[in-house]
C-alpha cells in the first residue's frame, strides 16, 4: 500500500484554500480538516458566553467547557463542525464570527487548545489540512506544503459571492475590510504569525480555474507520495 502524507495548506484569507483541500482529499481518499472552522467554533462560543479576551483565567475555564468535533455529513458531502454537540456549521460563517474570529486565533491558550487537537487528528496521516499556520507549527514535518495566495480584488470578489448567496445584507466594502483586517491580524500576530514555511510552494491562483490548482496539486502530491514510498522502501 502507498504511504499516505501530510498534506498542510496555508495561506490568506479566501484564497480557496479549502475548496483545493477538500478536492484533494477527494481525490487522494485522504482526511479533510477545516482548522479555521475550530478557531470560528471557539469564537462562536466565546460570543455567546460573553468572554472577555482580557480574561485569561476566564478564557482557560471557558475551554475546559469546550468540545470540538468533525462529523461526516452525508447530505452535504462533507464533514460538519459541532460545538459541544452542536451543529454549528452554518453559524460559524456568520460575519459577527468572521469580525472576532482573528482576535480570538491570536490568544496563546486557544492556539495551544486547537493545535493540540489539529495535531492528534493528523497522527495517522492521510490528511489535507487548510490553515495559516499547518506548515510552521500544527505539521512542521509535513510532506506537502502549499501556501495560496491571490489578488485582493479577486478574493473580495469571491468571498462576497458566497456571503451574499446566504446574506443578501453584506456589502462588498464589508467583506473587503473583514478579508484586510483578517490578513493584518493574522500576520501580525506574535504566535504563530501566518508565515510561509521555508519549504512550500507558493500557488497564487488568481488566474487559475479550480480544474487547474486541483491538476497542479495533484501533480505535487503524486510526486511527494512517490518519494515518500521511496524513502520508507530504502529504510526497510
Ligand atoms: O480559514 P478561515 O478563514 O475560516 O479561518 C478563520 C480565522 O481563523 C482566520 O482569519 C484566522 O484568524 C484563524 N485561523 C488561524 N489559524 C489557522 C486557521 C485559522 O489563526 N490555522
Amino acid at each position: 500500500m502507498r504511504q499516505r502524507i501530510i498534506i498542510a495548506i496555508d495561506g490568506y484569507s479566501s484564497c480557496g484554500k479549502s475548496t483545493l483541500a477538500k478536492q484533494l482529499a477527494k481525490e487522494l481518499h485522504y482526511i479533510y480538516a477545516d482548522s479555521g472552522a475550530m478557531y470560528r467554533a471557539v469564537t462562536l462560543y466565546f460570543l455567546r458566553n460573553s468572554i472577555q479576551l482580557t480574561a485569561k483565567k476566564q478564557i482557560k475555564e471557558a475551554l475546559k467547557d469546550i468540545h470540538i468535533s468533525f462529523e461526516f455529513n452525508v447530505d452535504a458531502g462533507k464533514s460538519h463542525i459541532f460545538l459541544n454537540d452542536e451543529n454549528v456549521e452554518l453559524m460559524i460563517r456568520d460575519m459577527l464570527v468572521s469580525e472576532k474570529v482573528s482576535e480570538v486565533a491570536a490568544i496563546k491558550e486557544i492556539r495551544e487548545f486547537a493545535v493540540a487537537q489539529q495535531k492528534k487528528i493528523g497522527q495517522n496521516k492521510g490528511i489535507v489540512m487548510d490553515g495559516r499556520d499547518i506548515g510552521t507549527t500544527v505539521f512542521p514535518h509535513a510532506e506537502l506544503k502549499i501556501f495560496m495566495t491571490a489578488d485582493i480584488t479577486v478574493r473580495v470578489e469571491r468571498r462576497f459571492k458566497e456571503m451574499y448567496a446566504v446574506n443578501q445584507n453584506i456589502t462588498i466594502e464589508e467583506v473587503r475590510r473583514n478579508l484586510e483586517m483578517r490578513d493584518y491580524i493574522d500576520s501580525n500576530r506574535e504566535v504563530s504569525p501566518l508565515r510561509k514555511a521555508k519549504d512550500a510552494i507558493v500557488m497564487d491562483n488568481t488566474s487559475l480555474t479550480m480544474a487547474q490548482q486541483l491538476k497542479l496539486a495533484l501533480q505535487w502530491a503524486n510526486e511527494k507520495i512517490l518519494a515518500n514510498n521511496k524513502t520508507t522502501i530504502e529504510k526497510i
